[in-house]
């Protein structure tokens, strides 16, 4: 029997590397790897009206305009069309193939968690590190906070998105999945956001070449593994159309048939809102997403307070976390303490500049940029300015997208005092400026979570009193 048909000429002409390229550009570093839009399919929304019957109605979650989808949805991505945020990501791939992709990449990631990471030797000694053994022995050194970061970056968080994803995907293989499927899947969307395998392997080429300056160091097979886990993993991101999972569990609240008010232009104006986790629109009324489950709020509780509270605590911590050490290095009876900079210095000294450049711009001018974009996002909302809105929105996606990298120091110090636990001859422990860090970084990671994008846009809807028209949200609870 030959190949079934190809019911979509497109789809037949895609090369090789087109694929690729629409895989890469549903990855979690998709800013650095961005391929330009003509390789991302053909965007099919509109605003006024419904193009099909079947066509479903969706807000923008980060301007909350409105947009007809086409359904059955195309391969391509639907982009917003005021503020380009991507209303829905195409997958390319059958449910089953996304389930036997998770299936292989959680082999691959246990495999990488069961063998050795690094194997240093020095002085006659040679010391193995894993990833689970560099948490427990961080625990053991009297490190549980910097255990903890490892424990739920680089191994919970994968693992609970990996199981989770199984699961909810061998639920949608049955005519009536279980009724919490569609919880337990926004669940799993949430720690596939903390999860940071990506940043640590960035993290284990720094520590390699730190200790390799020292010491003769041996890549091990989790290396591998870990390698291999993230090519399946991006390739089972990129087959899988979330929002056709989401459709799967729930159909959509709004469908083409119904009536919107007169002019009503984004969901408020509507009188509806949508489920920042699935997407569903629900009337503005409704306290929580029949779907998912989510709480609902027009907009997000109390952002610009819990976003200035966390700017303030990141502002207050990115001063010791660039001026105390984060690092006491211990060999031969002599101790060196090294801060952030005078990291980047010894990488520039020994005339490692590319990794130099990478620590300066992921530990130094990420976050300061952060704190800077976050501080003019705040700013000009409380002004209600409506200028320039398509590029703050803009740089509320960037800093969305590169503030995980900032760990990457983090990792380095993980396995830096996992790997030179050699007693007598060398040790490594963190220092109070690594606390300061870790936490700033966090710090960052949840200001741009509180931050409600909306409200860049909502200025446009302003009257000239300064109020959002007659279409206040209802108090929740
Ligand atoms: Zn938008
Ligand atoms: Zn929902």
């Amino acid at each position: 029997m030959g190949y079934g048909a190809c019911s979509r000429e497109a789809d037949c002409l895609a090369t090789p590397f087109t694929r690729m390229a629409k895989g890469l550009n549903s990855l979690s570093w998709y800013p650095f790897l961005r391929i330009p839009m003509m390789f991302a399919g053909k965007v099919n929304v509109t605003e006024s009206s419904p193009m099909t019957p079947s066509s479903i109605l969706m807000a923008c979650s980060e301007c909350d305009l409105l947009h007809w989808v086409e359904r059955p949805p195309t391969r391509g991505n639907s982009s917003c069309t005021r503020c380009g945020a991507i209303l829905r990501r195409g997958g390319y791939g059958s449910r089953d193939v996304a389930l036997a992709l998770h299936a292989a990449a959680m082999v691959l990631f246990l495999l990488a968690l069961s063998f050795p990471l690094l194997t240093l030797h020095l002085h006659g000694t040679a010391q193995e590190a894993s990833i689970p053994g560099s948490a427990r022995l961080l625990a053991n050194l009297g490190w549980p906070w910097l255990s903890a970061v490892l424990i739920t970056t680089v191994i919970l968080a994968p693992l609970a998105h990996l199981s989770g994803m199984i699961y909810v995907l061998l639920q949608l293989r049955r005519r009536q999945p279980n009724r919490w499927t569609a919880r337990i899947f926004r669940i799993v969307e949430q720690f596939g956001a903390w999860g940071m395998a990506e940043v640590f392997i960035l993290g284990i080429i720094v520590s390699y070449v730190k200790l390799a300056q020292m010491a003769v160091v041996v890549p091990g097979p989790s290396l591998y593994g870990l390698g291999a886990f993230m090519v399946v993993a991006a390739a089972a991101v990129s087959v899988l159309d979330i929002g056709a999972v989401w459709e799967a569990l729930g159909g959509q609240a709004v469908e083409a048939a119904s009536e919107l008010p007169k002019g009503a232009r984004t969901a408020r104006e509507a009188n509806l809102v949508a489920c920042l986790s699935c997407g569903r629109l629900s009337p503005l009324k409704d306290s929580s997403c029949s779907r998912c489950g989510a709480t609902l709020h027009s907009r997000k509780l109390k952002s610009r307070e819990r976003t200035w509270a966390l700017l303030l605590t990141s502002i207050l911590l990115y001063l010791p976390a660039n001026l105390l050490p984060v690092m006491r290095v211990v060999s031969l009876g002599r101790t060196q303490a090294d801060t952030i900079m005078g990291g980047i210095i010894h990488f520039m000294r020994t005339r490692s500049w590319p990794l130099a450049l990478l620590i300066f711009i992921a530990s130094v001018l990420v976050p300061i940029l952060k704190i800077i974009i976050l501080a003019i996002l705040l700013i000009s909302e409380r002004r209600h300015s409506s200028r320039w809105p398509e590029q703050r929105a803009r740089l509320y996606r960037l800093t969305e997208m590169v503030g995980r990298w900032s760990m990457v120091d983090i990792f380095v110090i993980t396995l830096m005092v996992a790997m030179v636990e050699l007693g007598t001859v060398a040790t490594i422990t963190p220092g109070p400026g690594a606390v300061a860090f870790a936490l700033m970084v966090f710090a960052t990671i949840l200001a741009v979570q509180c931050f409600d994008p909306r409200l860049v846009w909502d200025a446009l809807t302003l009257d000239s009193r300064g109020r959002l028209g007659q279409r206040e949200e209802p108090a929740h609870g």
